[in-house]
């Protein structure tokens, strides 16, 4: 999936930030990348989206050289690699469910789709019923937590996390790793950077890729490297499901054949959707329950349920000063300026011509 053939990061001041390294990741590992600060675990992720090109050496993702891509196709790599950082990286104008869901948004994806993902990933991350609170009223533990939902909401392939226990205490940094963990065995390949070595005490059964002065001096579980062609890379591919697709699919099997009357009558306005192979309807369960909070009932549409929320929110809690009135649907026109405003805080997101119902990108691929 991910194939580093003796790359090399020299930066202009002269810095070797990453030396020679060569490694292979198969789809459905979690690797944890180790070493000092300033090795080069930063550098490798920044590699891997394609922030920079190595000096020398190549990278491939699946059967796509990640170095000779040309600069168009660049955001719709960086769609399949999600990435959390240390510091979050939240929009404190967002609440949580706006926080995940803007991916989502910014890439004009239907209203029911972003609906059942972000209620999804709530319960994945077990934070459902804080789904309406801002940022600053979070834990750093949850703020992280928020921030992997959103890094999975567009359902990336691979999650780089990037020292993503930085600012946590002991217990939020472990249980920030089990998450990672639960994510990984839902299907997402996991790369996990940190130098944090009470954390990597946990994670010894994992695959570590040990990096000093950007060389990589230690893999504890290679996998063979690859002979690239395209032929044999799209034979070597498994069917491995990312951790969002594992949750649609229990989602839909989960889903009532009959939409309840009620939830009929309360919606009268609500048509079939356009997407006849998504669930429109609120699902009973999601796969993650029994792992995540315990909701109330998810019967009803998050949108409707969101909108009573959030005025108790400004009423109740007063925020009504950083309030933003926004929703977590689709962009219409007249959210074009806040989403122009607020894409420029997600550096992996190019904004789209909001407005537009579906992303041509996929089409300029081909
Ligand atoms: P880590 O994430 O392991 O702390 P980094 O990848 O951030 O390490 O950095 C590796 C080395 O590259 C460090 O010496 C760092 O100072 C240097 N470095 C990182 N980014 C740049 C840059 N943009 N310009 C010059 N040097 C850099």
């Amino acid at each position: 999936m991910i194939t580093f053939t003796a790359v090399t990061k020299r930066f202009g001041d002269g810095t070797v930030a990453l030396d020679n390294v060569s490694f292979h990741v198969e789809p459905g590992e979690l690797v944890v990348v180790t070493g000092p600060s300033g090795a080069g675990k930063t550098t490798l992720m920044r590699l891997l989206i394609r922030d920079f090109l190595p000096t020398e050496g190549e990278i491939m993702y699946k059967d796509e050289s990640v170095t000779a891509m040309p600069a168009g196709q660049v955001p719709f790599h960086r769609r399949k690699i999600g990435v959390v950082f240390q510091d979050y990286r939240l929009l404190s104008e967002l609440n949580v469910w706006e926080n995940i869901a803007l991916p989502l948004s910014i890439l004009g994806k239907p209203e029911s789709e972003i609906e059942s993902r972000v209620t999804d990933l709530l319960s994945l991350i077990g934070l459902t019923e804080r789904a309406l609170v801002f940022p600053k009223q979070l834990s750093g533990g949850e703020a992280q937590r928020v921030s992997i939902a959103r890094a999975l909401a567009t359902g990336p392939s691979v999650v780089f996390a990037d020292e993503p226990t930085g600012n946590l205490d002991k217990q939020a940094s472990l249980s920030i790793v089990k998450l990672l963990q639960q994510i990984n065995s839902l299907g997402t390949t996991v790369l996990l950077a940190t130098h944090d070595v009470t954390l990597l005490a946990h994670l010894e059964n994992e695959r570590q890729l040990d990096l000093e002065h950007g060389q990589l001096v230690h893999d504890s579980r290679p996998s063979p490297m690859k002979t690239t062609t395209k032929t044999e890379e799209s034979k070597a591919k498994t069917p491995v499901k990312t951790a969002v697709e594992t949750l649609d699919e229990s989602r839909e099997a989960a889903a009532p054949p009959i939409k309840p009357a009620e939830e009929s009558a309360a919606k009268p306005e609500a048509k079939p959707e356009e997407e006849p192979e998504e669930k429109s309807e609120k699902p009973e369960k999601s796969a993650t329950e029994e792992t995540a909070t315990p909701k109330k009932s998810s019967k009803k549409k998050p949108t409707k349920k969101v909108k009573t929320l959030k005025t108790k929110v400004v009423e109740d809690e007063d925020l009504a000063q950083e309030f933003t009135p926004v929703t977590a649907t689709a962009p219409s026109a007249k959210k074009t300026s806040w989403l122009k405003k607020i894409s420029g805080g997600l550096p992996s997101i190019k904004l789209p011509a909001v407005g537009k119902k579906s992303p041509k990108p996929e089409k300029k691929e081909t």
